[in-house]
């Protein structure tokens, strides 16, 4: 009997955080198999999905880095996949490679869609969608060539216990800089100080958040990690030290309003009186650094200098647009994934030993 394949469609354009259950269509069909393949392509089941804010934006039809995803088109994403099958001579079958797959359960994927996976020993193989994958990536270059911190400057990071947050604060560290995280509880803010060795954290969904900012930051900020925007990115304009540098990696608040008037940012005027240097980028403008990045990441952590955090959700892949709109309510420490296939640790440790062992 042939092998049945759940996939997401986009239903409609969503008003607000996404709808599970209406915002797409979980489609069934049956999985494209070994005999669908063509030269240079692979079939590849997913096994973890990653799950990114950035994919609410892809879903207006706006102007924005990359094509909206059309209205009943498949969702587009990226997982860690396993090859089932193989026309390629990148991968072979029993391997698992990073799979632009989207969300489905079995796809199949041309050279242009996948990378080989290639990670130190001492890592796992989440970490190639994480902490040494494309939000490790984020941090790296974001950091390394826009905020580029000294030791014994102040750095600030928004979204702090997130995928792309919680790397930067760390790299920020080995820099021997002086970091602050915002993060939005308390179990959270602890994770940062306790395990990830920020400096400071602060649950910015205090009361006391805007005095507990300006006490955080007596000698001012250097270097600011924007990945929410609205009224945070507001209050460290107004804490910005001269020549201090804003990286402007993301804008989550406004993620789910894009579609409406955009307001104006307050302080920005201090952006000529103190000089700041901000920079947006996207990290595939990094893409032939890769190699360099991923080395680096995976050394840190090979090393215990850099901890990946990850929220591992189960269920399949049917909780994926559940877990999406998680995001935005703060659901995840760390890199947010879904677990599409149950799979066997043991398999996963033989094939870390075997593969990612150099
Ligand atoms: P995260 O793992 O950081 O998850 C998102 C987090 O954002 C949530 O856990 C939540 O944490 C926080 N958040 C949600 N809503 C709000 C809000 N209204 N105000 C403040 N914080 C909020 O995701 P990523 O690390 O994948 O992405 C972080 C940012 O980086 C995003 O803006 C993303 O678009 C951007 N990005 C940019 C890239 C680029 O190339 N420029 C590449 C990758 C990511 P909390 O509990 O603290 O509220």
């Amino acid at each position: 009997m042939a092998r049945k394949n759940l996939t997401f469609h986009l239903a409609e354009r969503p008003k607000g955080n996404i709808v599970p259950g209406k915002t797409f269509n979980l489609v069934e069909t049956d999985a494209p198999t070994a005999d669908d393949l063509k030269d240079g392509q692979l079939l590849v089941e997913n096994i973890y999905l990653s799950l990114d804010p950035a994919m609410r934006t892809w879903l207006y039809d706006i102007r924005s880095y990359t094509p909206p995803v059309a209205i009943g088109e498949k969702m587009r994403g990226g997982a860690i996949a396993r090859v089932l099958a193989s026309k390629s001579s990148k991968a072979k079958e029993g391997e698992f490679v990073f799979a632009r797959s989207g969300w489905t359960e079995v796809a199949v994927v041309g050279e242009a869609e996948f990378d080989t996976i290639d990670l130190p020993k001492g890592t796992q193989l989440t970490h190639a969608i994480g902490a040494a994958g494309m939000t490790g990536l984020t941090a790296y270059f974001g950091l390394t060539e826009i905020g580029k911190p000294k030791a014994g400057e102040t750095v600030v990071v928004s979204g702090a216990a997130g995928a792309t947050g919680s790397v930067v604060g760390q790299i920020a560290k080995i820099n021997g800089a002086r970091v602050v995280g915002l993060a939005g509880s308390d179990e959270k803010c602890k994770v940062l100080t306790e395990e990830l060795g920020f400096d400071v954290a602060l649950n910015y969904k205090a009361p006391t958040f805007a005095e507990d900012f300006v006490k955080a930051t007596p000698d001012y900020i250097d270097v600011y990690w924007d990945n929410v925007g609205g009224d945070i990115l507001e209050k460290a304009l107004a804490r910005a030290a001269p020549h201090s540098r804003f990286v402007i990696c993301g804008g989550i608040s406004g993620y789910n309003s894009l579609d409406q008037e955009n307001h104006g940012i307050r302080n920005i005027f201090q952006v000529i009186t103190q000089r700041i240097r901000m920079e947006g980028f996207i990290v595939f403008d990094y893409r032939d650094r890769y190699p360099e990045g991923k080395k680096q990441l995976g050394q840190w952590i090979a090393e215990g200098k850099l901890k990946a955090k990850e929220t591992i959700v189960k269920g399949g892949l049917k909780v994926a647009d559940a877990a999406m709109s998680s995001l935005f309510d703060g659901g995840n420490t760390g890199k947010l994934l879904v677990e599409v296939k149950p799979i066997d640790q043991e398999e996963v440790s033989r094939y870390v030993t075997k593969y990612l062992a150099r």
